[in-house]
């Protein structure tokens, strides 16, 4: 049992100023595998208190000193990888082989890029009449969600330090126990104290009370809309600056040209991985109607290579939901797509057969389905997939962009031309071209309701930094 219900405040483990806890489930076996602190208001108090001491003296460090401090960060998380890849299996599910291969390392990387893009980051420009100097924002508020809890957490941390801002976080309380062994790694290498805090608890007292603090010159929150709504209107009063990392719907656009088997192997990918929790997961597949057929066939084919299981198993490739909460969710969409006239092509509704135990779905694929229907525009964060069919190539482009969200967008084929028409008119953060390599230097982020400002690399570090421009600099 994880008793972890100390906040990290000031560079120390302290007790909160409340004493209720929270439980944390393993989603695989519905135990409670600890609890952490419902920490309070007064708890962030102290945090925000702390981060704003501590910033006049933290902003000022040279960028000598960030490369430094990230690489130290980034060295002793390689040297807790083992109990990262045990807690993040653990606590959201995740097969132990993704939550090395994914999970871990996109942590990891994040703080390696961060000391990367410091050895060449302009923070001075010098024009001709003005001299523009990048400073720390100031004291930051970070919100994660659960779906990746090193990933969404590093990328932030990473380019927070990098800026010279100091920050309060307060991670999702489903998945918190990574976030603690951050917590450990600061601690160990020692950030400075009150430049890292930590504050545990639920979302509507801890982050409310982040994001409607005088003090906090920055929230930067990734998690839904609606959240991500309501938190905008409570930092509107302080006129703060916000950065959102929202939900998406995203399109795999299909070529006539593709081939069946690997374009359905792709489509396969995209929603299992994660358990269809990941806001870039393309959930829309827009195949050909010429191919559609064979499409179909390939991936009932294929489905029996992504199986559902025991997150500690080696041959497992997708995990449970993270909660009971989510896997209803899940279930209400798949009901909802079949109430729509949409036809169930693999999977369909309940758990698979003999997994009682655990928020287990099965990977679900729908045919027939029309883009205004429910599961073709909603977030499902599931495994489900919408196959949609088009007849030319700007039917194509018309139904990706045909959605409230812009967050991704993947196209897969060979036409060279056509490749490039979908890749350049899809609106959206980031696209990738026939499973190209993910780039943690390139900007991730979203157009439309998928959010406002980017993480990853320069683009990152820019989010923590204001210009401020100075005419007349004597030089
Ligand atoms: P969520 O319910 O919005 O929660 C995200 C975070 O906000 C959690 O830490 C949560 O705390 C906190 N929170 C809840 N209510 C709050 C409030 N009133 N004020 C301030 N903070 C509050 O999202 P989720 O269910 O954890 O994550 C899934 C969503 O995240 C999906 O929509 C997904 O697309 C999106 N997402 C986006 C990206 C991206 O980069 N664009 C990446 C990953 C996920 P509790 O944990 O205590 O509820």
């Amino acid at each position: 049992m994880l008793n972890h219900t100390k906040q990290y405040i000031n560079g120390e483990w302290v007790d909160s100023t409340g004493s209720e806890t929270i439980e944390v489930v393993n989603p695989a076996t519905e135990k409670v595998i600890g609890k952490i602190s419902s920490g309070t208001k007064d708890d962030v108090d102290r945090a925000v208190e702390a981060a704003k001491d501590a910033f006049p003296t933290f902003s000022k460090t040279s960028v000598d000193d960030r490369i430094k401090l990230l690489e130290d960060i980034a060295n002793e998380y390689e040297n807790r990888k083992d109990d990262l890849i045990k807690i993040i299996t653990e606590e959201l599910g995740a097969p132990i082989t993704k939550s090395e291969k994914i999970h871990y390392q996109m942590g990891l990387q994040h703080f390696r890029q961060a000391a990367e893009e410091l050895k060449t980051f302009e923070f001075i420009e010098e024009r001709e009449n003005s001299y523009i100097q990048k400073e720390a924002i100031g004291v930051a508020g970070l919100i994660t969600p659960w779906n990746f809890p090193t990933n969404q957490i590093s990328t932030k941390l990473a380019s927070a330090l990098a800026a010279g801002s100091t920050l309060v976080v307060k991670p999702a309380s489903k998945t918190p126990f990574a976030s603690i062994i951050l917590a450990e790694i600061f601690d160990k290498v020692g950030v400075p104290k009150g430049v890292f805090n930590l504050v545990n608890g639920s979302g509507s007292i801890v982050g409310e009370a982040i994001s409607s603090h005088p003090d906090v010159d920055l929230v930067s929150f990734t998690g839904s809309g609606e959240v991500g709504s309501s938190l905008m209107k409570n930092a509107a009063d302080g006129i703060k600056n916000v950065s959102l990392e929202l939900g998406g719907k995203s399109p795999l656009v299909i070529l006539k040209d593709a081939d069946v088997k690997e374009a359905a192997k792709t489509a396969l990918t995209q929603i299992a991985t994660n358990t269809g929790q990941v806001c870039s997961a393309a959930t829309r597949v827009i195949v050909h109607d010429e191919m559609h057929d064979d499409f179909i066939k390939a991936m009932k084919e294929l489905v029996t290579e992504f199986p559902v299981g025991d997150p500690q198993e080696e041959s497992t490739f997708m995990g449970p939901q993270v909660s009971k909460e989510q896997w209803e969710t899940v279930q209400s969409y798949i009901q909802k797509g079949k109430e729509e006239g949409a036809t169930i092509a693999i999977g369909g509704p309940g758990k698979p057969d003999g997994m009682e135990r655990g928020f287990f779905s099965k990977i679900t694929v729908f045919t027939n389905v029309q883009n205004d229907m429910t599961i073709a525009q909603e977030e499902i964060f599931g495994p489900v997939m919408s196959v949609i069919t088009y007849k030319n190539i700007d039917e194509a482009i018309k139904i990706a962009n045909d959605t409230v969200y812009g967050l991704a967008g993947y196209v897969f084929g060979n036409d060279k031309e056509e490749l490039k028409k979908v890749a350049l008119n899809i609106r959206a953060g980031q696209i990738r071209i026939n499973n190209s390599k993910s780039d943690i230097s390139a900007p991730f982020g979203g157009f439309k309701q998928s959010g406002i400002g980017r993480e990853w690399g320069d683009y990152g570090i820019e989010e923590f930094l204001e210009p401020k421009a100075i005419m007349g600099m004597p030089s």
